[in-house]
């Protein structure tokens, strides 16, 4: 599509596509991006998992011969690759592509498969988000399966999204909540992966996946105990986030910031039960200093780079961390590749907006996995290695 529309920047006719799908029902807009003549070629990426039916079944309604790209990392359950076969079989699907991992890379970084174990962003870039790309190449829109309903970066999610400037993400049951799905289900009488029946409501890779306990939300099950909550797909290299995404260790999270501005006076008048569960945004030019008598009241700090080029606040993090701020420390404003000399300074995480995240590839964002390995003191003296992890 947008290579049939060159009068158009793909922001322009994201903003259309947007425009326009607010008058269409689900299935209307499928259908006519499905049936135009004018769009280019577009692909249904699918993990058949809990809810995928749901979207098979639509576009199999419209047009069975649809290409479904269905990413098989090989580490799936069986229960997955049954699904996947019953589903295709049963709405008549004849293009599924399955898509695995490159042989050469597997056998390269992850011989064993236990790359899992001590880093899922690698493990994930390998098995899902590398194949992913190679697989989208020739098409112009991709069609996922996330909702707003989901949480964490998925909150904000747009009908249609611009993929840096490569193709056009459509999430065309962004909108949906839990009940459209029951109902969805429940009408076409569509089969439930076998999964959900013992407590898998979102299903991902199995040493990765696990059970939701009633109260939890959907995603809770996926990489528990860290927290990662995406594989990566859907932002960094190969996916325009919507929202800002913080890198830590553990994984990318959304946004959970609930802070805002205080000055140092008003920090300094805060009764203290107010200041329990303190967060504050402070400037990069900020003198640490004036909040000696407080470091101790607040749990989390948020220090604005006003551009990633201006490394002031790196000075403001070592400074705080002198004084003896023992709180989390964020960084907002930086690039992905700037989270090992955060990290160096004393920043806990980064938060990424939409606009920085667009701006890096792969190795980029792949580089936070291993900040470690440019600090020659780390590399001088190996035993500093747990006291500095
Ligand atoms: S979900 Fe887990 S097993 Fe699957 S690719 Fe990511 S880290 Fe690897």
């Amino acid at each position: 599509m947008p290579l049939e529309y060159p009068e158009l920047s793909l922001d322009d006719r994201v903003a259309q596509l947007n425009k326009r799908g607010r008058f269409l029902t689900t299935q209307e807009m499928l259908g006519q991006l499905l049936e135009d003549p004018g769009c280019g070629p577009i692909a249904l990426v699918s993990s058949f998992g809990a809810e995928s039916a749901v979207l098979l079944h639509m576009i199999a309604q419209i047009y069975t011969a649809t290409p479904v790209i269905f990413l098989d990392t090989e580490m799936l359950f069986a229960e997955t690759i049954e699904y996947q076969q019953l589903l295709a079989q049963k709405f008549g699907l004849s293009d599924v592509r399955r898509i695995t991992p490159a042989r050469a890379a597997l056998f390269e970084r992850d011989s064993e498969n236990l790359l899992h174990r001590h880093n899922r962003d690698a493990c994930c870039a390998l098995r899902k988000s590398e194949p992913l790309e190679k697989a989208l190449k020739g098409f112009d829109i991709w069609i996922s399966g996330r909702k707003r309903f989901q949480g964490g970066v998925r909150k904000a999610l747009a009908l249609f999204e611009n993929e840096q400037d490569q193709r056009i993400k459509f999430n065309p049951l962004a909108g949906w909540d839990r009940a459209d799905i029951a109902a969805y289900f429940a009408r076409h009488d569509l089969p439930r992966h076998p999964l959900v029946s013992r407590g898998f409501r979102s299903i991902g890779c199995a040493p990765c996946t696990t059970p939701v306990r009633p109260g939890e939300d959907e995603r809770a099950g996926r990489w528990r105990g860290a927290e990662k909550t995406e594989c990566g797909i859907h932002f960094g290299p190969q996916g325009a986030a919507t929202a800002n995404v913080v890198m830590r260790d553990s994984g990318f999270a959304g946004d959970d910031w609930q802070g805002g501005f205080h000055d140092v006076e008003e920090i300094a008048n805060l009764p203290l039960a107010e200041t329990a569960a303190l967060a504050i945004d402070l400037p990069n030019d900020f003198d640490a200093t004036a909040l000696l008598a407080h470091l101790h009241e607040i749990d989390l700090v948020r220090v604005n780079f006003p551009a990633f080029n201006d490394g002031r606040g790196f000075s403001l993090a070592r400074q705080l961390r002198l004084l003896g701020f023992c709180g989390r420390l964020r960084a907002k404003g930086l690039l992905a590749d700037q989270y090992a000399m955060a990290r160096r300074c004393g920043f806990d995480e980064v938060e990424i907006s939409p606009e920085l995240a667009a701006r890096q590839d792969e190795p980029q964002w792949l580089a936070r996995a291993n900040w470690q390995a440019g600090n020659y003191q780390q590399r001088l003296n190996p035993a500093m290695q747990t006291s500095l992890a």
